[in-house]
């Protein structure tokens, strides 16, 4: 095995709007390497990184995959992420811990609405990336314009190092048949019956030539601003080394200052070497990012930082879990110091200590090991068995030296439905499964329904719990009754009022007396859900008898609202004063207070239900804009932004979630398939009043 030294390590992840060819290309980089010894194949569901059974079923990636092999001793881990906006989350997670991107583009659909999305993604989190123009052999590809979407649309700087000969299938007059390096000035051509693996390095055909000077050209003039030995040698009109070449395309692309333009075709093995070749060359090792930064357990104001260095403490990210009855597998990515088998490990977030027993190097995704291993130093991402507390988010760290890293941040859910178990005995194993699949999936919350004595699930979109369904009954076999998902719904409060609870009741002879006065109000944009603040000090006041009354106001709010039981959220509620008598002033007394205050409030303030709204971004051919933009108005939709783009037109809308139910075949049918689009959860905003009526209470 390659040696897995820091400075030989690549932690790369491959983004694109879903069917760009991800996970073809990352069967093709895996084929090449070696890793594997036939190509698997998204339309008959053979991939090594969609092995999931609903992956291969739908032809689409749920679940990031993780992948670790040697190409020309660097060592790649490599994380194909999912296309679907259901499952942003993954990619989220994913970008977090990976220090280079590939963001895979189709020459023929070009900048597509998620592409948007992962690049300000990949933006947010500072990581530098390459881009491969893929399908080059499907009729109407585009190579240069492509390229040129990626400037236009993204704000990007991309550089192209590699050109297409010739572009479309075979029977096209000019079919694409290879691609011309413009470091070395070859062209690269595939042997077929090779799958891709063999390629010959040939003479640029004549007809090329001078698309290939003007490109190279094109190329090192850019590349003159990020070497200035490079610019010496090109203002003297002197030859350039190749060894100059990729070292400025090397600064340049740390510097996220441009990206590397690479082309081929994925399904037809045409260019997958030249990637892994880009990434090895170009992209970060976890030597050229930032240390990382962490703060001390409780000290949110005690920033520490850690080098990528094995003899720093260790700490480490916890990115994924994949539960399984043997024990949980842990996906660690290591910031700082070693990491061995059998230690003992801190998860400050918990303040739990962990046992790490075993290492694993990571192949593929859910079951798969590619064999233990005994250490992994800074900068690496390994499996671990062993720890039972931590979650996704958390740190593990050197128990000696606790440190806490930025957890991993999550869309609030949008969309729920219930569940019911047959059986009591069904119920008991529908929560113990549902325990396990929130541990693996952050993005899925599980709470019960008091009124019906259901279960409610939540999570991202209605694919998001249609695969949870399926998997419920199918890979773990419930008997449950599950319902048809719909929004999530909030509840807050609609003004500001002030309240007095008491409580004067007898409790086992004795009379408890208290009383609290408390502020509920509206607070649309705070970081917590409901936010409980106190104005009386510990010294005025018992502290004991206060904290009782907060951490029952503290209760309540996280409970439902008076609407429906849904969760509420854009409150803020402040105790103002309290009360106590000489006698029968104690900690139950002030608990009962502030629930009645509570209640009292909810109802004084008037309780709102709110409902999720969408940001949806589409990309519309202009023919189809007409229709699709009713459409949108039709759904109580408001159009914020329409922007042209070529022929075809960029629409920014805000749409309620409830209206978007089965929206991916609708603007299918109303484009023939030619419009894409991408949502994210925005915000919660009032409901219409006919739909907070449906739930009486
Ligand atoms: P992902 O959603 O980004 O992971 O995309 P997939 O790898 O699942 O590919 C989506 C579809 O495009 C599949 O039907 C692939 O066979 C097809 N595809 C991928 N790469 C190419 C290519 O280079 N040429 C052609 N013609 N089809 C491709
Ligand atoms: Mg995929």
């Amino acid at each position: 095995m390659a040696s897995r030294s820091t400075e030989n390590l690549r932690n790369i992840g491959i983004i694109a709007h879903i069917d760009a060819g991800k996970t073809t290309v990352t069967e093709r980089m895996l084929f090449v390497a070696g890793s594997t010894h036939r190509v698997g194949k998204v339309d008959e569901g053979t991939t090594t990184t969609d092995d999931d059974p609903e992956e291969a079923e739908r032809g689409i990636t749920i679940y990031a995959a993780c992948v670790t092999f040697p190409w020309k001793g660097t060592t790649i881990n490599l994380l194909d992420t999912p296309g679907h906006v259901d499952f942003t989350a993954e990619v989220e997670r994913c970008l977090r811990v990976l220090d280079g991107a590939v963001v895979v583009f189709s020459a023929r659909e070009g900048v597509e609405a998620q592409s948007e999305t992962v690049w300000r993604q990949a933006d947010k989190y500072k990581v530098p990336r390459i881009a491969f123009i893929n399908k080059l052999d499907r009729e109407g590809a585009r190579f240069s314009e492509v390229v040129e979407e990626v400037r236009s649309r993204l704000g990007g700087n991309p550089v192209i190092i590699e050109l297409p000969v010739g572009s479309g299938p075979e029977h096209a007059s000019d079919p694409f048949r290879g691609v011309i390096d413009l470091v070395t000035m070859k062209m690269l051509v595939y042997d077929k019956s090779s799958d891709g693996k063999v390629f010959q390095e040939q003479e640029i055909p004549d007809e090329s030539k001078d698309d290939a000077q003007l490109a190279r050209i094109d190329m090192l003039e850019k590349l003159a601003d990020y070497d200035g030995e490079l610019m010496e040698l090109l203002l003297e009109e002197k030859p350039v080394g190749e060894e100059m070449i990729h070292r400025a395309l090397r600064t340049a692309t740390l510097q996220m200052a441009i990206q590397p333009v690479l082309c081929g075709s994925a399904l037809h093995g045409i260019g997958a070497q030249p990637i892994l070749d880009a990434v090895t060359r170009y992209l970060p090792s976890p030597l050229d990012i930032p240390p990382v930064q962490g703060t001390l357990p409780g000290k949110e104001d005690k920033v520490e930082t850690r080098k990528p260095d094995s003899s720093e403490p260790f700490c480490g990210l916890v990115f994924k879990i994949l539960p399984a009855k043997t024990g949980d597998w842990y996906w660690i990515r290591v910031y700082s110091g070693e990491l061995k088998g059998n230690t003992r490990l801190l998860c400050p977030n918990r303040e739990e200590k962990e046992n790490c027993t075993q290492l694993w190097l990571i192949h593929a995704t859910k079951k798969d090991r590619a064999g233990q291993i005994e250490r992994v130093g800074a900068g690496d991402i390994v499996g671990i068995l062993g720890p039972r507390h931590g979650l996704t988010g958390d740190t593990f760290c050197d128990p000696k030296k606790p440190l806490v890293l930025p957890t991993i941040q999550f869309a609030e859910s949008v969309i729920s439905m219930a569940i019911e178990p047959d059986s009591t005995a069904d119920r008991k194993k529908l929560l113990e499964t549902l325990e396990m699949v929130k541990k693996q999936d952050p993005t899925f919350h599980v709470r019960d329904s008091e009124e019906t004595g259901q279960t409610i699930v939540s999570g991202m979109g209605v694919l998001h719990l249609e695969v949870i369904r399926n998997r419920l009954l199918r890979e773990f076999k419930l008997n449950v009754k599950v319902h048809e998902p719909r929004v999530s719904y909030r509840e807050t409060a609609e003004k500001a009022v002030e309240v007095v609870g008491e409580c004067r009741r007898i409790v086992g002879g004795t009379q408890l007396f208290a009383k609290v006065k408390i502020r509920m109000e509206p607070a649309p944009s705070q970081e917590k859900p409901v936010l409980v603040l106190t104005r009386v000090t510990s010294d005025a006041f018992p502290q004991n008898l206060r904290d009782a009354a907060l951490e029952e106001l503290r209760a309540r709010g996280e409970g439902g609202g008076l609407i429906g039981s849904f969760p509420l959220t854009q409150l803020k509620i402040t105790l103002l004063e309290c009360e106590a008598a000489e006698q029968g002033s104690n900690e139950m007394a002030f608990a009962i207070a502030a629930g009645e205050a509570f209640d009292e409030a909810l109802k004084a303030a008037g309780p709102v239900l709110l409902e999720p709204i969408m940001k949806v971004e589409i990309v519309v051919p202009d023919q189809y804009f007409g229709d699709i933009s009713s459409d949108i108005q039709k759904r109580r939709g408001l159009i914020s932004k329409t922007e042209a783009r070529g022929d075809r037109t960029l629409i920014d809308a805000n749409v309620p979630l409830a209206e978007l139910f089965h929206y991916d075949n609708e603007i299918k049918s109303l484009s023939q398939g030619r419009a894409s689009h991408s949502m994210e959860p925005h915000e919660y905003a009032p409901a219409p009043e006919r739909v907070a009526q449906s739930f009486a209470f």
